[in-house]
């Protein structure tokens, strides 16, 4: 359980006393490898000429990336598992000048989703490498889409899509 009343806030954080869940309902369908192995070796943002990183997915969802090398960018989320999950007020520097935490895209939030678009190298069976993650080694991979730009919807239009 996240301990509320720890001495790790900065000078003007909140956190919420409220229940916090510690567990996610959502299912993993991969890992991400990458050479970042603290979270001081991430980078605050991937960089599309970064370092390569691997989407590696549980093979039964291999065959869930059927068409996905047309794509040169992709959305990949992420699970940031080792974020606490209680503030609702953050001071990214430290310096008692707070934000919201849904101002902010830092890891620590009450669901700690990640969001990178990442450039697509190849793809090697149940492996996509990729460029453009900023995540810690081994952090569990949710879900990956094309980007919005770039992708032409496949599905027939409905009447609530603009003309
Ligand atoms: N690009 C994503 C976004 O905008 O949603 C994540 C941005 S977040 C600022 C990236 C930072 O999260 C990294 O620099 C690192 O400090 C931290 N981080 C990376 N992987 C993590 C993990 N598995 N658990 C907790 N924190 C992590």
């Amino acid at each position: 359980m996240t301990d509320h009343s720890s001495p790790d806030l900065r000078d003007g954080e909140v956190a919420t006393s409220a229940d916090i869940a510690e567990d996610a309902t959502v299912q993993f369908i991969g890992t991400i490898r990458t050479p970042f192995t603290t979270r001081d070796l991430c980078p605050r943002q991937g960089d599309l000429d970064g370092p390569e990183c691997r989407l590696e997915l549980l093979p039964q969802w291999e065959q869930a990336l059927h068409g996905i090398t047309k794509f040169e960018f992709l959305d990949v989320l992420y699970w940031l598992h080792q974020s606490r999950r209680d503030l609702v007020l953050q001071s990214p520097r430290g310096d008692g000048k707070t934000f919201g935490t849904f101002a902010l895209r830092s890891p620590v939030r009450p669901n700690p989703i990640g969001l990178s678009r990442v450039k697509l190298i190849r793809q090697e069976g149940a492996v996509l490498i990729v460029k453009g993650l900023d995540c810690l080694d081994k952090t569990p991979l949710i879900d990956i889409k094309p980007s919005r730009c770039g992708y032409t919807v496949q599905a027939p239009p409905k009447d609530a899509d603009a003309g």
